[in-house]
């Protein structure tokens, strides 16, 4: 289906150094689908939500709990680059200080690959062009690692931040010129220069700048962790610190940034790893 964009995006990702009944059957209004792999989200029972919110950490790095019915849940993501051979374990602190260890079991996910011969200036910067990317790549790693515990997301579904055809490119492993880059962080959905963009869901914008990869860009915090980002915008009709309702203009589709036609590069991060947008958006 997405062969029919021309467009290339060669944004790479960032890289940043249990099992729930209903997840199986039936979806939740409020939850991500399931989908405990590379690049997707494990929600995670952490048991009765009758007493305080527990905490739990992966990897050292705090993870979203919410209560969903009766049941506090952690809702996990985990990066690409996230290994099914090694264990992976949540720590779990409860409000009385008492800790426990839930294993969680990834399945391998094999994605596309795509090789492509670019010119050469898509993949062999200047030693300005990499020094200006290396300070951007801090930047943007230290607010990609927000975590607001105190803001609750009010769902984690989320809306379609602009209207045209997504390509189902998450995870997608370029090959540039015979060279391997990391794996496509987001999921890109075509449509011409101006088309409205909107906030996925509600929050605060975390970050706005023009980024040499990404372009024009704005970044969402939803809370704990949860956040959304907007990239090659042609504006950017926000500030940093503005309260956003879902569904908030937040500028328009443009081609800022390395691409080769206007489109929305849109990610989505949770627990600082960039996971597969699909997980959270209505059925294409
Ligand atoms: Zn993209």
């Amino acid at each position: 289906m997405h062969r029919r964009h021309a467009t290339i995006c060669l944004l790479p990702a960032l890289l940043l150094p249990g099992r729930v009944p209903w997840a199986q059957s039936e979806s939740s209004p409020t939850l991500p689908e399931h989908a405990a792999v590379p690049g997707g989200v494990a929600v995670v029972d952490l048991g009765a939500s009758t007493g305080p919110r527990p905490t739990a950490r992966l990897a050292g790095r705090p993870v979203l709990v919410r209560a969903q019915g009766a049941a506090w849940v952690a809702v996990v993501g985990f990066g690409l680059a996230a290994d099914p051979a090694q264990p992976q374990t949540l720590l779990v602190r409860e409000a009385d200080g008492h800790q426990r260890t839930l294993p969680i079991t990834l399945q391998p996910k094999r994605y596309a690959e795509q090789r492509l011969t670019v010119a050469p200036r898509h993949v062999e910067l200047s030693p300005q062009d990499k020094a200006r990317y290396e300070r951007e790549r801090t930047h943007l790693g230290e607010v990609l690692r927000r975590f607001s515990a105190t803001r609750e997301p009010a769902t984690l579904r989320l809306l379609l931040p602009t209207q045209g055809p997504r390509s189902s490119s998450f995870g997608l492993r370029r090959v540039f010129n015979g060279q391997p880059r990391n794996p496509h962080s987001g999921m890109d959905i075509a449509a011409p220069t101006g088309t409205p963009v909107r906030s996925a869901a509600a929050g605060q914008v975390l970050d706005t700048g023009d980024y040499f990869f990404n372009g024009q860009t704005v970044i969402v915090d939803h809370g704990q962790g949860f956040l959304t980002l907007y990239c090659h915008l042609h504006t950017v009709a926000v500030e940093r610190g503005q309260e956003l309702a879902a569904g908030a203009p937040i500028g328009s589709v443009g081609a800022t940034g390395r691409v080769t036609g206007p489109h929305l590069h849109f990610s989505v991060y949770l627990n600082a790893q960039s996971v597969d947008p699909a997980l959270f958006l209505p059925p294409a």
